[in-house]
């Protein structure tokens, strides 16, 4: 064996500024000789588990025959289609005689086996009458028209079947992320708390990081068309479970090897070669050559001899430590990340103020994040600021010396003892907190607010102090660099109530007006829902917000979180304006509370702190040749194409990545993808996670669909609407078409290309992976983010546009089919009680046995409590959960009453399991049928029903109704 060569352009130190841009820039081909591109071989798969196997199995054998979902025409329809069919064949039949009666509804775990066997039997034979009959191996044939009723709605495919059955599929609580990757179970069977399932990294980065639309690549920009789909992937950098400690992304010790041309880091998909001196890039074939640091000898099969001790060489996710190269100006890291806590002081704010009082010393004591890859280290700094018509920024360590800022106009000279350690400083922490309530005796309180230049007082004392620098471990100093070139990382919370109006527009910058007559708030809302929603919509024409937001991540690397208290009666902040400050800076956080000061935002505002992960990020997406990232969808803010920088990014944090074709792919290759995100931890270190993910090509439509993630792409689409919602380039109505557009072209084409020859057409056909895509698609256009009318305010609306738009795949999911739960007493359960995940439809609410439904949007919980007759159990169930004997005597604006009964309890627990789940205390409205107002809010939310009020177009139609109206679309096309 020859020893190895020294690497001729390794010395070629780099100046580090160069570097930072190379992580964020791909640099052009060098034009130098390479050797001729060799094929990429992957490495060895290892076994694929059991999950995978289920739903590979057909792909395996080389047998694939797509799976499609059938459901029955309208009867009208397929009624004359099979009278046109049989004329020319003469083959038509008489309807069956002979009908069974429909199984009774079975009990939840029976439901999962019988499924199975009985699940396409019911949907395949849908008769007049409602009933059933057995599966027949001709086409259906119906009776008369004039016996026909409406089809069954109980017999279209259903959420709450399907969430199901793939929980029932998982054989094994492992499941290990594959190379090439493979359809992962869905979202909802992994955030399932029940099923404690756990991703194991295979080489790939698991679905909690990364999920894709589809897990078969087509392999020409053609075939994508042909299918309809579209292929992104949503990028999760940070994952939630990471902060449960369930799952763990390694940090590497190895020094940070990359690809010379695309800048590409080490992967496992990088191929050694020449006895392990060079490696050739998994993305774009350049071969680089390998440091002598970095050599390892390689065994027969070309694998080096130490892949299993270096992360970045067996693992889809890990991380590097970043050198003084990957810091901004050069400079490595030398400050602590802060967290500022910004009130208003105003008389609005006044019992905000005693709360914050009372639980931010605990808060701060007990729930800081610290960095879990970093053990040991220190959690960040906390500073302190008021602020009304001017700032008061507090000094905690001087005796809580208040330095007023009047003159915000003018240029602040900040405080250069801002920042303290919440260890060392605990005590005067709490001091200071409690007597925070006294300022409001000494002073007169203000009415009126600033807002736009707290934050930047905030942040340009975190830019001076010292306090934040980390002490030299050797020379025992902090260290000196000019603090003009070293950028704080951070974020800082803003707890507000109160329009910032004070002053004069020239001289109070971000002073906010209301942008309508405030007398006629309706003239406002009947805005929302059309085409001239975006006036009110958009931010407001100076732009304050926008650019400052902008600031915040390239100047300061610091993000704002908002506590939003907006007074009953002027319940306006002009979120669409203010929220900026989260969508641009990356934190996606916004909380808001409605005149409500109960500790429910201490909840939130523990959660939240626990989620922070990262400061001051930068991201970058690479893939292999053939195909590019084009647009991306989320919170962050881009000064490039091809840069998404935030200056917060949250472990629930996630972007969607869209891709385009420039060339076909080869078949016999991986389409690979690397995610790097270089960022600053909560402990102040400098790294770069990196993810990748490998998947296979195809070339046939059929394997395409049967390899989709429904609830991905439903992501993708959703918050590509909004975007387009908030940028202004579409309206309300023209999202809702493009929506059903996209659905009738993705089934239309399935139709044509997959369905086997001789379906009539008669049937509307939906590729298994996809048969939830048209109940989604109604998710999509009902929901407030897009089709919320004059029942939002333009506040609410802000809101929903703001949350959907950096929702998680998660919370997609239940925005666009809430979560129903009926709530009965069984014997059989511990506790005697159960909670059944049922359809979102208003004839499942006729459960006699229902003790109460709890549904679930993704932005309020509802306690629908149904009127039934008088009986013991039903009063014992109001007894117990509310201490009163009847409907009428519920104090339903209060909260839920904490009772020592089981049924009190199960409750309780319930909706502490799903707050969990979204990181958000989100508030219960207690609603009584028949007695309540908020009745057809509730409502509303019943996705399968009509709509109920007086608008029509599409967002009024059932799900059957959308189901006719797609299937008569399809045709259409068809016969185009
Ligand atoms: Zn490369």
């Amino acid at each position: 064996m020859y020893p190895p060569q020294p690497p001729q352009h390794y010395h070629q130190q780099q100046p580090p500024q160069q570097k930072y841009q190379q992580h964020i820039q791909q640099s052009q081909p060098s034009g130098q000789f390479q050797p001729p591109p060799q094929h990429y071989q992957p490495p060895p798969q290892p076994q694929p588990q059991q999950y995978q196997q289920n739903v590979q199995q057909s792909q395996a054998s080389g047998q694939f025959q797509p799976v499609p979902y059938r459901i029955p025409a309208p009867p009208q329809q397929q009624y004359q289609q099979n009278v046109q069919q049989s004329q020319p064949s003469g083959q038509f039949q008489q309807p069956p005689q002979h009908y069974q009666p429909p199984p009774p509804p079975p009990p939840q775990q029976q439901q999962q086996q019988q499924q199975q066997q009985q699940y396409q039997q019911h949907i395949q034979q849908t008769q007049s009458s409602g009933q059933f009959q057995p599966p027949s191996m001709h086409h259906q044939h119906l009776p008369p028209p004039q016996q026909s009723r409406e089809l069954d709605p109980n017999l279209m495919p259903s959420v709450t079947d399907v969430i199901q059955e793939d929980i029932a599929k998982l054989s094994e609580e492992n499941i290990i992320s594959t190379r090439p990757l493979s359809v992962p179970p869905l979202v909802t069977t992994l955030k399932d708390p029940e099923t404690k399932v756990s991703m194991q990294d295979g080489g790939c980065a698991r679905p909690n990081h990364i999920r894709s639309t589809f897990y078969s690549i087509p392999n020409s920009e053609d075939l994508l068309k042909t299918t309809g789909l579209p292929f992104g992937i949503v990028v999760t950098p940070f994952a939630e479970e990471e902060l449960d400690e369930t799952i763990n992304v390694p940090v590497s010790e190895s020094e940070i090897i990359r690809c010379n041309r695309c800048k590409a880091y080490m992967s496992p998909f990088m191929r050694f070669i020449d006895g392990g001196r060079r490696f050739q890039c998994a993305l774009c074939r350049h071969i680089s050559e390998v440091p002598n640091t970095y050599f390892a000898h390689l065994d027969h099969n070309g694998r080096r001899l130490d892949e299993i001790e270096r992360p970045e060489l067996n693992l889809g996710s890990y991380e590097f430590r970043g050198t003084a190269e990957y810091c901004r100006n050069g400079i490595l890291n030398c400050r602590r990340p802060h967290i500022i806590f910004a009130f208003e002081m105003t008389v609005n704010s006044k019992l905000l103020v005693h709360q914050l009082s009372k639980h931010l010393p605990d808060v701060i004591k007990n729930h800081l994040p610290t960095d879990i890859q970093n053990p040991g280290s220190r959690p960040p700094l906390v500073g302190f600021l008021t602020y009304n018509s001017k700032i008061q920024v507090y000094d905690i360590i001087n005796n809580n010396q208040v330095r007023i800022v009047s003159d915000v106009a003018e240029t602040f000279s900040p405080s250069t003892t801002f920042l303290v350690d919440p260890v060392t400083h605990a005590d005067q922490i709490e001091r200071f907190l409690q007597s925070l309530p006294a300022l409001y005796n000494d002073n007169e309180l203000e009415t009126e607010t600033i807002l736009g230049p707290v934050i930047e007082a905030a942040l340009q004392s975190c830019q001076v102090d010292k306090n934040n620098w980390f002490v030299d471990p050797e020379t025992g100093s902090n260290a000196t660099p000019d603090p003009s070139k070293v950028v704080p990382a951070g974020k800082v919370y803003l707890f507000h109530c109160t329009l910032p109006t004070y002053g004069r527009d020239n001289e109070t910058p971000g002073r906010l007006k209301i942008r309508w007559n405030p007398s006629n708030q309706d003239d406002a809302r009947r805005l929302l829902g059309t085409d001239k929603e975006k006036n009110i919509l958009t931010p407001e024409p100076s732009k304050h917000y926008t650019n400052f937001a902008s600031r915040c991540v390239t100047q300061y690397g610091s993000g704002v979180e908002l506590f939003l208290f907006p007074p009953v009666n002027g319940p306006y902040l002009d979120l669409a304006t203010i929220s900026e400050l989260v969508r641009l800076t990356g934190s996606g956080g916004i909380y808001k509370y409605y005149n409500d000061f109960s500790d429910r935002f201490v909840t939130d505002l523990k959660y939240s702190l626990k989620s922070s992960f990262a400061f001051d990020t930068v991201m970058k997406v690479r893939t292999s040749t053939g195909v590019r990232p084009f647009e991306y969808f989320g919170n962050f803010y881009s000064r490039s194409t091809s840069d998404i920088e935030s200056a917060v990014v949250n472990a629930e944090a996630s972007i969607v990545v869209e891709f385009r074709y420039d060339d076909k792919l080869p078949e016999d290759e991986y389409v690979v993808i690397q995610t790097a995100t270089l960022y600053t931890s909560i402990s102040g270190e400098r790294r770069i996670r990196v993810h990748n993910a490998a998947f296979g090509v195809c070339d046939e439509a059929a394997v395409v669909y049967k390899s989709c993630c429904c609830d991905t792409i439903m992501n993708l689409f959703l918050r590509s609407g909004v975007s387009q919602l908030k940028n202004g380039t579409k309206t309300p109505q023209q999202i809702k078409e493009h929506l059903i557009s996209r659905c009738v072209a993705i089934l239309s084409s399935y139709r044509k290309h997959c369905a086997s020859p001789g379906s009539p057409l008669g049937q509307l056909i939906l590729p298994e992976a996809l048969k939830l895509l048209p109940i989604y698609t109604i998710g999509a256009f009902k929901c407030d983010a897009i089709n919320g009318g004059a029942e939002l305010s333009p506040d609410e609306k802000a809101y929903a546009q703001i949350v959907t738009l950096g929702a998680s795949i998660d919370l997609t999911q239940v925005i666009l089919y809430p979560k129903l739960l009926c709530i009965e007493y069984d014997p059989n359960y511990e506790g005697n009680l159960r909670a059944v995940h049922i359809r979102c439809s208003s004839n499942r609410l006729d459960n006699n046995s229902a003790m109460a439904y709890l549904l679930e949007t993704g932005f309020h919980y509802f306690l629908y409590l149904p009127t039934s007759l008088p009986n013991t159990k039903n009063q014992q169930f109001l007894w117990n959960v509310f201490g009163v004997d009847s409907l009428q005597k519920i104090p339903v604006e209060t909260e839920l009453p904490n009772l020592m009964t089981m049924e009190s309890q199960f409750i309780k627990t319930l909706i502490e399991k799903m707050s969990k789940r979204r990181r958000r205390a989100i508030k219960l409205h207690i609603i009584r049928q028949g007695l309540d107002k908020t009745e057809i809010v509730f409502k509303s939310f019943l996705y399968e029903d009509k709509k109920g009020h007086d608008s029509v177009g599409h967002d009024a139609l059932s799900y059957v109704d959308f189901l006719c109206h797609l299937h008569k679309e399809i045709r259409a096309q068809l016969n185009n």
